[in-house]
């Protein structure tokens, strides 16, 4: 069975070393923000805010929501982002996502301030991870990803990573990061011809796909490190990652588990790049 990898172990580490460093910014006089912009108040937005205010909050961030009606228009929100991206005190901005489709999304991952942008959608800080420069902010479900492989000590250095998945959000920057730690990397996406046979090939297998319980043990190569960034419902209602648990952990090294695997490292990961928006923007 392979051991698993527990993303409550990697925040809880990571948290008292976040609040450490608030508290210097803290005793400097400057109190770290983060504005989290949504429409309305549907239930997977408020959970995701309840969570980034819970480790915010521990760490000694300050959190505030902005609400935009459902109907909002393009026009509308990039008045919000104008307004906190000219405010001093905001340092972060989080725009809830997917948006509603009346927005032109690109309009929008233009016009926030690359500097708050904590999440990574602007063009520049999608360029900075291409890049591997450090002085970006790639978004943070990849991060979270990567901040597991770092705390666990897994070595990526020519190690074959194969992620299934290639969405701006995830795959694609899961894919430039773990290359950035010297992985070869494979990307499969939904017309890769033979899926099992390519995600044997993964020393590293991450799976962001989107459809629960997908990746059975038939995927995984005999030993491999297996992270699921998936968040599905399964059928009787559970939470669920797009790796199907039961069969894969058997077969794999090392296996994060939904809940308690990346989602719980993503807030941690928001809260860090908080601070360093902060401390930036403070020089
Ligand atoms: P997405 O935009 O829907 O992208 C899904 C990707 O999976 C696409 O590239 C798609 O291929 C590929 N795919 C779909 N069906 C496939 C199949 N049958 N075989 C092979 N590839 C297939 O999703 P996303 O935003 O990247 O999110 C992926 C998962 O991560 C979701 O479960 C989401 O809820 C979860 N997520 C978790 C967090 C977290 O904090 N843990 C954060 C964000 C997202 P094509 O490109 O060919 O369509």
């Amino acid at each position: 069975m392979g051991e698993t990898l527990s993303g409550k172990k990697v925040a809880g580490e990571v948290i008292p070393e976040l609040t450490a460093e608030c508290r210097k910014l803290l005793d400097r006089g400057l109190t770290p923000k983060l504005t989290i912009v949504r429409f309305g108040a549907n239930p997977d937005d408020l959970f995701y805010e309840k969570g980034a205010r819970k480790t915010c909050g521990q760490v000694g961030i300050v959190v505030e929501a902005r609400e935009l009606p459902s109907d909002a228009d393009t026009a509308a929100l990039l008045k919000v982002v104008d307004e906190l991206n000219a405010d001093p005190s905001v340092h972060g901005i989080l725009m809830m996502q997917p948006f509603p489709k009346q927005i032109d999304v690109q309009a929008v991952r233009n016009r926030i301030a690359p500097a708050k942008d904590v999440d990574g959608m602007s063009p520049f800080n999608e360029a900075k991870v291409y890049e591997n420069d450090p002085t970006g902010f790639p978004p943070c479900t990849p991060t979270a990803v990567m901040e597991i492989l770092k705390n666990y000590k897994i070595d990526l250095k020519g190690k074959k990573a194969v992620v299934i998945g290639r969405s701006t959000v995830v795959g694609k920057p899961v894919a430039m990061l773990l290359l950035g730690e010297h992985a070869t990397v494979t990307v499969c996406h939904s017309r890769t011809a033979d899926l099992a046979m390519e995600a044997r090939q993964g020393d590293i297998l991450v799976a962001a796909i989107g459809r629960a319980k997908m990746i059975t043990g038939d995927f995984v190569k005999p030993g491999a490190v297996v992270i699921d960034v998936g968040i599905n419902v399964d059928e009787n209602g559970k939470m669920c990652g797009d790796v199907d648990f039961d069969s894969a952990a058997p077969v794999a090294g090392m296996i994060t588990p939904v809940p308690g695997g990346v989602g719980s490292v993503t807030t941690t990961v928001l809260a860090k790049h908080v601070l360093k928006a902060a401390a930036a923007q403070a020089r």
